[in-house]
């Protein structure tokens, strides 16, 4: 089950608040290899079903994986943009870039959210010496019930959907959360552990990785 401090992390930011107008958005720079570590969406135990890297890039990620709960069915639960800081690295935040409440994406091609929900795709900015730098995105797909608004910029542990309960065939055949890292510079990593806890790693972005790998 969730820890307090993913709790109080959400909680610090009950209001989201609108990115405003400065130019620190994503140019692709990451002087000092800033990198996070992708943590598990779930609250339970999770299972990889489709391992990364031969699973599908569909939305433009480095790689891509599947995960689902393990043992249950991965629909309504909530999904959680939980994202850590390595050092030097000493906060995260998120900006919702696309999927918003306002702005829905369907997940599948066909266009039908009851094909497996909706798509979110949420930037990954680091802070250091008073600067935070964007370092990449995770694009976290099947899942509806958004509660966060394009722009919105969140902690680094916030629950902004649920899992979908809907698939119809058409793209997706059982409940699960596809997810892929990318890094502006650079290249992710992945772990494929699996079973994984609601606190394991499953991705890195940011840092210097010259290639594709299985994080260290
Ligand atoms: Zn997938």
């Amino acid at each position: 089950m969730k820890t307090a401090w993913r709790f109080n992390a959400a909680l610090l930011v009950s209001v989201t608040t609108l990115l405003g107008g400065s130019g620190a958005r994503a140019d692709g720079t990451n002087p000092y290899h800033l990198e996070a570590n992708v943590v598990s969406p779930f609250d339970y135990t999770g299972v990889v079903t489709s391992p990364a890297p031969y699973h599908h890039v569909v939305f433009g990620g480095d790689t891509s994986f599947d995960v689902a709960i393990q043992g249950m069915s991965t629909g309504g639960q909530k999904v959680w943009f939980d994202v850590r800081p390595i050092s030097p690295a000493t906060d995260i935040r998120g900006v919702i870039l696309s999927g918003g409440a306002n702005a829905r994406v369907p997940a599948c091609a066909n266009g039908n959210p009851a094909s497996g929900g909706y798509v979110v795709q949420v930037e990954v900015q680091a802070y250091h010496l008073g600067t935070w730098t964007p370092i990449g995105w995770v694009k976290y797909a099947h899942v509806d019930n958004i509660n966060v608004n394009n722009g919105a910029v969140i902690p680094k542990a916030f629950s902004f959907a649920t899992a979908s309960w809907n698939y119809d065939g058409s793209c997706s055949t059982a409940p699960h959360v596809h997810m892929e890292p990318y890094n502006y510079r650079h290249y992710a990593c992945y772990t494929n552990r699996s079973p994984f806890a609601y606190y394991d790693t499953l991705a890195r972005v940011g840092g210097g990785r010259l290639g594709l790998q299985q994080c260290p």
